[in-house]
């Protein structure tokens, strides 16, 4: 997709991860053959946090592109990477045939000391974008925070670096999630005031479960709107009511989305199948 050009239709991407249990390996293959019949615009695969398991994502990102012929999207952190490192990476990513990356700082890994930390040789995902930029042919997506990323001190000074993101060539951004859609209106009026003209894809996580609020949701640090709150006071005791009442959510907050002509949706699937093709059905 071109920077600047605006899609005829709302697009409609996913967010996997490789499945943390090696049993679980080959489960990921089959729900991407099923996903792919939803026949979305691309697939994004993350990274685990300092790099563990990068090779099941180059795994995983070879073949949606390879096999199933979807644009396939291989997040990459820089935390705790040196130039070399990095090089290994996207050479590997590039054997593979994926050319399509999601350039992230990703978050200080447990063991990483403040010393470390400090001399890290990539120091904000923009470093991470220009380098890419200047050394490979890849593709580059950037990330963006509707509610503002945790570190940041105030609104402005986040979007005053996302600027700078896209400037040093991220070509398209992905949303942090968020359940409360005026956050996201409030969020791209600033950005497109601010001259960004990249393709934003609003990330959307289906809460389906009563405990996902505890984990996921609490580490990404988006506000939780009431209505959000009772359905899970409501529904949290009952496995299934709860799958349903929080696919209804987000159909609602997808279609919403729809309506305000938001460029592109992108599901964080959870790996999870029955829920992934319900909401997709809906919209
Ligand atoms: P940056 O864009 O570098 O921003 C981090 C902070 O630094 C922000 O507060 C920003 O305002 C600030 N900043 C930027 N530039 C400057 C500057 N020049 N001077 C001072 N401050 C600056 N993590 C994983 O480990 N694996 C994944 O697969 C993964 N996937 C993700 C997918 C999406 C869509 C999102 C939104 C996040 C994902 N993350 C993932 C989490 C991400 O790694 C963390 O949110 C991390 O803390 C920030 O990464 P970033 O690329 O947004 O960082």
């Amino acid at each position: 997709m071109s920077q600047t050009a605006k899609p005829d239709r709302t697009g409609l991407s996913l967010e996997i991860f490789p499945p943390k249990k090696e049993e679980e390996f080959d489960n990921i293959f089959s729900f991407l053959k099923e996903t792919a019949k939803l026949h979305p615009d691309f697939i994004s695969c993350t990274y685990g946090a300092g790099g563990s398991r990068a090779g099941k994502t180059i795994e995983i990102a070879s073949y949606i592109q390879k096999e199933l012929k979807i644009d396939a999207i291989a997040h990459i952190t820089c935390v705790g990477f040196t130039r070399e490192d990095l090089e290994r990476n996207c050479t590997a990513l590039q054997e593979a045939g994926v050319n399509h990356v999601l350039a992230l700082r990703g978050d200080r890994p447990k063991d990483m000391t403040d010393e470390q930390f400090n001399k890290r040789e990539f120091f904000y995902a923009t470093d991470l974008v220009r380098h890419l930029k200047s050394h490979t042919a890849l593709q580059i997506a950037g990330a963006c925070y509707p509610e503002k990323h945790f570190e940041a001190p105030d609104m402005d000074t986040d979007l005053r670096h996302l600027k700078e993101k896209v400037e040093a060539g991220a070509t398209s951004l992905i949303t942090q999630m968020f359940f409360d859609n005026t956050y996201f209106y409030r969020f791209m009026d600033k950005v497109r005031s601010l001259g960004i003209e990249v393709p934003v894809h609003a990330g959307i996580m289906p809460i389906t479960t009563a405990g996902q609020l505890g984990t996921t949701v609490s580490l990404s640090g988006s506000s939780v709107p009431k209505e959000l709150a009772d359905l899970i006071a409501t529904y949290g005791e009952n496995k299934e009511d709860m799958r349903k009442a929080g696919i209804d959510f987000a159909v609602r907050q997808i279609r919403d989305l729809k309506e305000h002509g938001v460029d592109g949706i992108h599901l964080y699937s959870m790996n999870k199948l029955k829920t992934t093709t319900e909401i997709c059905s809906q919209i």
